[in-house]
């Protein structure tokens, strides 16, 4: 077993670091994306760094069963 698929709870946030430095981010804004996913946009509070990501929102739906 080496995937390892972390279940998150819609009032968790995730701690999503910057791609640039590392450090941690602020939520800017979040749109729907697909079914289960949110885009959010992030800004670096060290370097003023812009990043988009998606994140799964979707917890209580599970996508693709594991056997
Ligand atoms: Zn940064």
């Amino acid at each position: 077993m080496s995937e390892i698929e972390k279940p998150m709870l819609p009032s968790t946030i995730p701690e999503i670091r910057c791609s640039m430095c590392q450090s941690s981010t602020k939520i800017l804004s979040t749109a729907m994306a697909r079914m289960g996913f949110e885009h959010w946009t992030l800004r670096c509070a060290s370097c003023g760094h812009i990043d988009q990501v998606q994140v799964n929102v979707g917890a209580a739906e599970i996508v693709g069963g594991v056997p």
